[in-house]
Order: C-alpha cells, then structure tokens, then sequence
C-alpha cells in the first residue's frame, strides 16, 4: 500500500545521504604529514588529488607536522582544500635533535666524508633528523596518539586512480599492520652497518622475533646480509600500534643507541622493512595494487582493467612491472 512504499522511498533517500564518515564502522585513523612551510604548493597538489580520488567520501583527518611553526597561511590554504578535520603540531625538540650519546664531531665528519662522496642526502643533517623522526617519533607525537592507524602522505606525491573504498578498514578488518605500493633496493652506502647492526639485535632479543617471519624477503644468504629490498615508505598505510609495540620500539632504541641516522645516513624505509621483516607474518602485510601513486621518479599504476577505468596514469611508466 502507499505507506509502506513511502517508507520504502525515505529509507532508500535516507541510505544515500549517509555520508561515509557519519558511518560507525569508520578506523580511528589520520593521514600524518611532515612538511616544510615552503612546500605548501606542491602539498596543495598532492591534497587537492587525495580529496577527489578518495577523502572528499571519506572525511578522515589529516595530521600536519613540522619542525618549525606552521604559517597562517599554510593553514588557511589546507584547512580549505578538505572538510576533514586539519590538525597543526610541531615537533619537540628532543625528537628532532641529536640525543646526548652521538658524538657530534663524529657525525659532522661522517656527514664531510658522505658529502664529498657525493652520496644522496650524504651532507645533510635536516634529512638524518627526518629519517630518525619517521623511524621512532612520528607515531608518539601528541596529536598522532589519539589514532590506530596512519597514512603517510608527502607534499608533490600524486594519486592516480578513484580509491572507492576504505583502506583504514580493509587493515583493521583482515589484521594487516603494513601496507606499502612501491619497493625498491637502498643505496648501500647510506647503510653499512644497519644489517650487522639488526643481527646483533635478534641476537640479544630472540623472544620478538616469531617463526613465521618474513627474513627471507631481505636476505638472499640466510641473513648474512641484507638484500636491500625495502617498502618505499613515502606511501604507508599501516598500524601505529605496530610501531608502538614492545618488539619496534626495543628495535629503534637499539639503532638509535647505535647512532647510524648520524653516523651514516640511515632511511626509515630500510628500518620501517627490516622491522616488518622481522615481526610480522605474511599474512599481516598488503601491498595496495589498487592505489595508483606517483612520487618521483617512480610510479605505480594499477594493470587491472577495470581499475585503470578510473586512472590517469599510463601503466608503460609503470616502476613495478610484475605482479606480486
Ligand atoms: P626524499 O623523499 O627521500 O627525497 O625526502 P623528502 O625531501 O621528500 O623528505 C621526506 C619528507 O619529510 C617530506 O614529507 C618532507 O616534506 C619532509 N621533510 C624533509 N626534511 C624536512 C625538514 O627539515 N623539516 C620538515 N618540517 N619536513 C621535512
Ligand atoms: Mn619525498
């Protein structure tokens, strides 16, 4: 009869005006970027492609963070690219400066000797505290502890394809703790003592690392060295409670006491691997075929039909060639 069709009608009207993020079953997650003020245009670019592809449905919160103060005006013109939430922090000076056991004339000589052999960000001590911050602080910091999952994004990255589900859930939902998109090798260079140093740390602390772990992904010799193979960690979606666990946190303080961000130039995306490498199972990472993502010089693009529908990329650029 005429009343139950017109219930029919205003639930159906009802169904399609909840708007995602007013659903229960969103992940208590934020996207965290750390940023310079003066990259704010390529940020912008970044931002404007992240709402269209895929936040403008899902509202999640984006986390700034920077070494210095933010600018009015850098968050006036990102605040005004999202109707998500937009969070401002700076970071404390214990979590962007040498702790007091570095020598620093060691590392100012390290960072000579690095320079002169014109080894990628060799000379820079702004980029060794950035490697250390996103290896052990970024997850602790105030306004990131409120959250369980993260998705780190990068001022110029780009995002190719419509994202129309949530990968916040798909984590939470199949127990995954790391997803990444693109992987590469490091310059050994920048690490030569991150491998002897892990070793040592399994060594003194057998009891984090579980049977089934995913060693064999970073070493071709039975662990005598590491193969260099990394998650390129400009792109993560991954579980701050897997970087606040015991096992990650004993394993940060162990490099960080080694003092390799200084004395070499250690990336957080060997670190970020290598600790993946050793705690977690296969089941517990994901690579995000789906995602199509750019951040220079490499891209990766969806092969999939039907994924590429909603892309601008080209799948010929494509960095990852073959299927996982
Ligand atoms: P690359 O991707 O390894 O070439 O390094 P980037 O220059 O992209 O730096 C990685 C991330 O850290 C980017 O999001 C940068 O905006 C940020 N970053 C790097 N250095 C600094 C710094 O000194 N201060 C701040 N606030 N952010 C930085
Ligand atoms: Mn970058």
């Amino acid at each position: 009869n005429a009343d139950s069709v017109d219930q029919l009608i205003s639930n159906l009207e009802h169904e399609e005006i909840m708007k995602p993020w007013e659903n229960s079953t969103r992940a208590n997650a934020a996207f965290v970027i750390l940023t310079r003020n003066s990259e704010l245009d390529a940020l912008r670019k970044t931002m404007q492609q992240l709402e269209e592809r895929f936040n403008n449905k899902f509202n999640y919160p984006y986390v700034f963070l920077n070494d210095e103060e933010f600018t009015l005006e850098f968050r006036e013109l990102t605040a005004s690219l999202t109707s998500a939430k937009t969070q401002y922090g700076i970071i404390p000076r214990e979590h962007w400066s040498y702790p007091d056991w570095i020598d620093v004339d060691k590392a100012d000589e390290a960072r000579r000797r690095m320079g002169e052999q014109q080894i990628i960000y060799g000379d820079s001590l702004s980029y060794r505290h950035m490697c250390r911050f996103n290896s052990g602080f970024f997850y602790r910091h105030p306004l990131m502890e409120q959250y369980d999952y993260y998705w780190r994004v990068e001022p110029s990255v780009e995002f190719y394809c419509d994202i129309d589900y949530d990968p916040f859930l798909y984590m939470q939902e199949n127990n995954k703790k790391y997803g990444w998109t693109i992987s590469l090798l490091e310059f050994e260079s920048t690490i030569p003592t991150l491998w002897e140093t892990s070793r040592k740390f399994m060594k003194e602390h057998p009891q984090f690392i579980p049977e089934n772990n995913l060693l064999r992904f970073v070493t071709e010799d039975k662990g005598k060295t590491y193969n260099l193979c990394h998650f390129w960690s400009n792109f993560e979606i991954a579980d701050l409670n897997f970087l606040r666990s015991p096992e990650y946190s004993a394993y940060f303080d162990y490099l960080d006491q080694a003092g390799g961000f200084f004395y070499e130039r250690w990336g957080d995306a060997p670190v970020h691997s290598i600790a993946v490498a050793m705690f977690l199972n296969k089941s517990e990472v994901h690579f995000f075929d789906d995602i199509g993502y750019r951040h220079d010089p490499f891209m990766h693009c969806p092969l999939d039909r039907n994924v590429q529908k909603k892309c601008h990329c080209n799948v010929d650029d494509n960095f990852g060639k073959f299927k996982i």
